[in-house]
C-alpha cells in the first residue's frame, strides 16, 4: 500500500485515477480547489477510510508524507483555462514548483500530466516526443501551452539538480465518463448537443483533426508510467493514434445518438491546431507494450450512456 497524492483529483481524469488507485488498496489524498472539478465525481469514494479529500490550491505549498504524486491540477478545456489566463499559468508553474518541492522533501516519485499542446500547431505529423513543437508564446492558448511547457522544464531541472524521480507524460485528447456537461471540449459538447437535438457547433470547417483516447486507456498508461524504472523520465506520449476530422466525429456522434441535430459552422478559435496524432512507439516500448484498447465507437457509446443518465436526472 502506498500513500499517493493526486492533485486535481476531483476532475475528470483525476477522479478515475483516484478510483483506480483506491481500488488497488492505496491510501489516497485527493487535493483540489474545485475550479473545474466536482464533488459528484468523487462522492462514491468518500466512504473509503483510505480516501481523503483536501480543498487546497496547488499555487500554495502543501505538505503530507507521500510515496507518489500525480500532478493533474490545471483546467484543461480552452474556455476554462482562458477564463483566468494568469491563474492558469500560476497553477501550472507554481503548482509544479510546489509538488516538486514536496517530492524533494518526502523523496516521492512525481508524475506530471503534460499535454499534446506542448507541440502547439504541429508541423511534424504524427507528433514524436523529440519534436520541440510550434507554439505561439503570446496567443490565447499560450497560458496553457507555455505553462505546461515551463512545468516540463521545471520537472527536468529538479530531476537534474536534485535527482528527484520524475515522470512526464504528454496526454492527447482524452474523453469519457465524468467529463463535465459544460466542459466546452468537443466530445462533451457534441454528445450533449446531439442528445438534446440541438445544433452541433463545428468550429471552422471541421477539417482539423484530433486523436481521441478513452479515459481507461489513459489511466492504464499513467500507472504503467509511474511503475517504470527510476531513471526513465519521459516525456512519453499517451494517446490513441486513430485520427479523425472534427466533421467525422460529429457524424459518428449523430449516428450513435440517433440525433436530429444539424451541423452549424462557427469561427475557428485562435491558434486552433490543424492536426494532432500521437506517435506511440515510445509508450509501447517503455510501458510494457501499452496501447489503447478502446476505440472511438465503443468509447463514445459508453460516454453517451453516461450523459444520457445525467440529462435524464436534470
Ligand atoms: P479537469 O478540468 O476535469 O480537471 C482538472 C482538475 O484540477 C479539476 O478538478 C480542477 O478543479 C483542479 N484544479 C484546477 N486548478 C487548480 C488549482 N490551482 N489547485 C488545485 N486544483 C486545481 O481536466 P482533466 O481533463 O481531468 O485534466 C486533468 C489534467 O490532465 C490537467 O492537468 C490537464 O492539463 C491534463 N490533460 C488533459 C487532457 C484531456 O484531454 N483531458 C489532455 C492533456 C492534458
Ligand atoms: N471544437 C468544435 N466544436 C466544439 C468544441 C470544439 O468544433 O463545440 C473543435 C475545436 O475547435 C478543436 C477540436 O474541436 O479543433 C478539439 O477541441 P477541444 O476544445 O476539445 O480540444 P483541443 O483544441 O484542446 O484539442
Amino acid at each position: 500500500m502506498k500513500r499517493i497524492l493526486i492533485t486535481g483529483g476531483a476532475g475528470f481524469i483525476g477522479s478515475h485515477l483516484c478510483e483506480k488507485l483506491l481500488g488497488m488498496g492505496n491510501d489516497i489524498i485527493c487535493l483540489d480547489n474545485f475550479f473545474t472539478g466536482s464533488r459528484d465525481n468523487i462522492k462514491h469514494l468518500l466512504d473509503y477510510h483510505n480516501f481523503e479529500v483536501v480543498r487546497h490550491d496547488v499555487t500554495i505549498p502543501y505538505y503530507a508524507e507521500v510515496d507518489e504524486i500525480y500532478n493533474l491540477a490545471c483546467p484543461a478545456s480552452p474556455i476554462h483555462y482562458q477564463y483566468d489566463a494568469l491563474k492558469t499559468i500560476r497553477t501550472s508553474v507554481m503548482g509544479a514548483i510546489n509538488v516538486l518541492d514536496l517530492a524533494k522533501d518526502t523523496n516521492a516519485k512525481v508524475l506530471q500530466a503534460s499535454t499534446s499542446e506542448v507541440y502547439g500547431d504541429p508541423i511534424v505529423h504524427p507528433q514524436v516526443e523529440s519534436y520541440w513543437g510550434n507554439v505561439n508564446p503570446i496567443g490565447l492558448r499560450s497560458c496553457y501551452d507555455e505553462g505546461k511547457r515551463c512545468a516540463e522544464t521545471l520537472f527536468m531541472d529538479y530531476h537534474r539538480q536534485y535527482n528527484i524521480v520524475i515522470k512526464l507524460i504528454r496526454i492527447f485528447n482524452t474523453y469519457g465518463t465524468r467529463m463535465s456537461m459544460n466542459d466546452g471540449r468537443v466530445v462533451s459538447n457534441f454528445i450533449v448537443q446531439a442528445l438534446k437535438n440541438e445544433n452541433i457547433t463545428i468550429y471552422g470547417n471541421g477539417s482539423q483533426t484530433r486523436s481521441f483516447q478513452y479515459v481507461d486507456d489513459l489511466i492504464d498508461g499513467m500507472l504503467r508510467m509511474m511503475g517504470t524504472s527510476n531513471d526513465f523520465t519521459g516525456p512519453v506520449n499517451i494517446g490513441n493514434p486513430m485520427e479523425f476530422t472534427i466533421l467525422e466525429l460529429a457524424t459518428l456522434v449523430i449516428e450513435l445518438t440517433n440525433s436530429k441535430s444539424k451541423l452549424i459552422f462557427k469561427d475557428i478559435p485562435q491558434d486552433d491546431p490543424k492536426q494532432r496524432r500521437p506517435d506511440i512507439t515510445l509508450a509501447k516500448e517503455k510501458l510494457n507494450g501499452w496501447e489503447p484498447k478502446i476505440q472511438l465507437r465503443e468509447g463514445l457509446s459508453k460516454t453517451i450512456e453516461y450523459f444520457q443518465k445525467i440529462i435524464a436526472g436534470q
